[in-house]
């Protein structure tokens, strides 16, 4: 028994004592115990369920108990020794988890098990496991042999090759453009916020003073800076030059990404035919709920037609505005002009700001309301339990879950507020521990919302709302489990386009009146929140939606066409992809120049290759899967707890134990359609 309390083998993690010094002593420790362990089980593997998969599990699971422990302190209470000792060790990490997923001994078992009289007698789970672990072992290509393994290693090398100079282009040429401004009328109408940042911007590129109310400023082309100077500038001949700079960023010079896209697109049709797929979006879609390219295009295509008028309409308000104002833009915008007319547009007609909506939102009110709901809907018990488990921060809460009958099932952290100097930004949900048997799921639930000044509590906006909805969503999958096999339990296993389904799902019921209203009780006079604002934002929901829409159809349909019909050695280049797409997904076509492409990288250095489409798919489910409630009547109350309780046993319940599309359908008892997301947005 190891004294390293990074090591601690049962219960929950000692945050308490484990310290970055502990981190490359205790991992290297378990390192050398798991691959001696690794050797003794290749030696002895044969085609049964306990050797092939639940041997190496376990170790996995041992492995993932310990350095989740280190990722989950990075993102919390990150340090530079933490960070030094995260870096040592990394990398046998990842080549011990390498050689357990490359392992022919182990792929041989498995492949055998797969074949054998003992797979028919196996439950569907143990079926649904082995089948995704044969896949994924083949998808890193343990399967080939001799030359072809050469060239798909070389491949792999060249790939990430690739995608590092991709991203490095990309961050070198935003650096290296600046819209530098000295006239006070150059920063007109720009809020205090987006002033201060340029400013400091100004300061960094060497400007010897520079303040927010003199100048000089800096406005670059990083999404806090141009977001907003597009959004605020009143100076169109300003606008234009930062949009320009920004679709052609990357794309020429020592940056240019052309060459990498061709190369991109050419390497992973090449390994996909290796694997045995047509081309690359067959391979990502063979890890997908999505079943094939045609049904994925039909889905995109559907919302296409019905966003495409309500775009057009969109356009026409724009102009509209434009014209009342006599803008010398009026009857000829551009794509530079659209996020600032769009913008003076949302403050014509929704004038409220996120920061009014706070006082109304104490943070433990909204906590209480949320535990409410998912008491009702699921039939849950959600205790406090503070002071009964180690903090990483003396501000970070525990709570145990209960089943009806007053059984604990699962328990749960909650890390809500922003801590800048040592936590990451951004909001998550994470495994502590995973369901087995003898074991309850455990999640970290991490948000970044204000924190409490003096005596008063975090006061919440409505985006920190449905931000913890939606973690608190994945925080239910995981711990409303209903799988003991821990290779499925849980989050595990789930087509990873399926996998938003239940924390977006949660987020639709911060649109619900009773719900939204019942988070309320303003921390000064304990007024619910006035009907009218609960108005504002119902209807800020639908603001420009089809235009919204649209867009990311262009970006999913786009990455689609680029990874399954287009032969990259032919004479149509990515470009000429990104028009054809363009012509039926854009109101105001892309200038002729456009190179979004050349900074696109979701697909060409990120992991959406043939998955960009994910994110209107996941809309989708948790849309549909909303509809579910509103169909059997919100106000009914019998009713929505009689879904609730189905949507626990099927979505919430069953996890990856099945395809993700029988699960869903399960619960719906059909297959997914768009109305519901179509008519949430305003579209049908
Ligand atoms: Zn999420």
């Amino acid at each position: 028994m190891s004294e390293n309390p990074l090591l601690f083998s049962g219960g929950l993690p000692p945050f308490d004592q484990i310290e970055a010094a502990h981190v490359a002593g205790g991992m290297r420790e378990l390192l050398a115990e798991l691959s001696s362990e690794l050797e003794a089980l290749e030696a002895a593997v044969g085609p049964t369920w306990e050797a092939a998969i639940e041997a190496p599990s376990a170790l996995g699971e041992r492995l993932g108990r310990a350095w989740g422990v280190v990722g989950h302190l990075m993102g919390v209470r990150n340090s530079a020794d933490l960070r030094a000792a995260y870096e040592e060790v990394q990398p046998e990490i990842v080549a011990f988890g390498l050689r357990i997923a490359q392992s022919p001994a182990l792929f041989g078992a498995l492949e055998e098990l797969s074949n054998s009289d003992a797979f028919a007698e196996m439950d569907d789970t143990q079926k649904r496991i082995i089948a995704s672990s044969l896949r994924d072992a083949r998808l890193s290509g343990v399967a080939l042999h001799g030359e072809a393994r050469e060239r798909f290693n070389a491949i792999q090398a060249e790939m990430a090759e690739c995608a590092t100079k991709f991203s490095n282009h990309v961050l070198d040429a935003t650096k290296a453009f600046a819209l530098n401004l000295e006239e006070a009328a150059d920063v007109e109408g720009l809020p205090e916020s987006l002033r201060q940042l340029a400013s400091q911007a100004a300061k960094e590129a060497g400007a010897a003073s520079s303040t927010p109310e003199a100048g000089p400023w800096r406005i670059t082309l990083d999404a806090p800076s141009m977001g907003p100077f597009l959004q605020y500038s009143p100076r169109r001949e300003l606008r234009e030059q930062i949009y320009r700079a920004f679709i052609t960023r990357a794309s020429e010079g020592e940056q240019d990404n052309q060459p990498l896209i061709a190369r991109i697109l050419e390497l992973r049709r090449e390994e996909a035919r290796m694997l045995g797929f047509e081309d690359f979006a067959g391979m990502s879609l063979s890890t997908k709920m999505a079943p094939d390219v045609t049904t994925v295009e039909r889905m995109l295509e559907d919302l296409r037609g019905a966003s495409f008028d309500a775009a057009v309409a969109d356009l026409a308000d724009l102009r509209e505005l434009a014209g009342k104002r006599d803008a010398v833009e009026k009857d000829d915008l551009k794509p530079w002009d659209l996020g600032y007319w769009s913008e003076r547009l949302r403050e014509d007609r929704y004038d409220y700001s996120e920061e009014a909506l706070r006082p109304y939102f104490p943070f433990p009110r909204v906590l209480e309301g949320l535990f409410s709901l998912a008491e009702r809907l699921f039939g849950i018990r959600i205790i406090a339990g503070d002071g009964e488990a180690p903090l990483w921060n003396p501000e970070v809460r525990f709570f145990r879950v209960e089943d009806e009958s007053g059984d604990p099932i699962a328990a749960f952290y909650l890390d809500a507020y922003s801590r800048p100097a040592e936590k990451r930004g951004g909001a998550w949900m994470d495994e502590c521990i995973g369901r087995a048997p003898g074991k309850k799921p455990v999640a970290y639930l991490v948000c970044n919302q204000a924190p409490p000044v003096g005596d008063q509590p975090s006061l919440m906006s409505f985006m920190e709302i449905t931000t913890l909805f939606h973690e608190f969503g994945h925080g239910l999958q995981h711990m409303l489990t209903q799988i003991e096999r821990p290779m499925a339990s849980g989050i595990r296993n789930i087509e990873w386009d399926a996998v938003e389904l239940p924390s977006q799902f949660m987020e639709n019921w911060c649109y619900e009146r009773d719900v939204l209203l019942g988070l309320s009780r303003h921390v000064e006079t304990g007024e619910t929140l006035p009907d009218e604002m609960f108005e504002k934002i119902r209807a800020a929901r639908t603001f420009r939606a089809g235009s919204d829409m649209l867009r990311q159809l262009y970006f999913g349909l786009t990455d689609l066409a680029l990874h399954h019909d287009f032969d990259p050695q032919a004479d149509r280049n990515a470009f000429d992809v990104q028009r054809e797409v363009a012509a039926r997904t854009t109101v105001l076509p892309p200038l002729p120049e456009d190179r979004f492409l050349c900074s696109f990288g979701h697909i060409f250095a990120g992991g959406y290759a043939a998955g960009y489409y994910s994110y209107k798919w996941a809309e989708v489910l948790s849309a549909d899967a909303f509809a579910a409630f509103e169909e059997a009547g919100l106000d009914n109350e019998a009713a929505v707890q009689k879904t609730g309780r189905h949507f626990r046993d099927t979505v919430l319940g069953l996890g990856g134990s099945r395809p993700p599309m029988e699960v869903f359908s399960a619960f719906r008892g059909r297959e997914p359609s768009t109305d519901a997301l179509l008519r949430h947005a305003g579209l049908r």
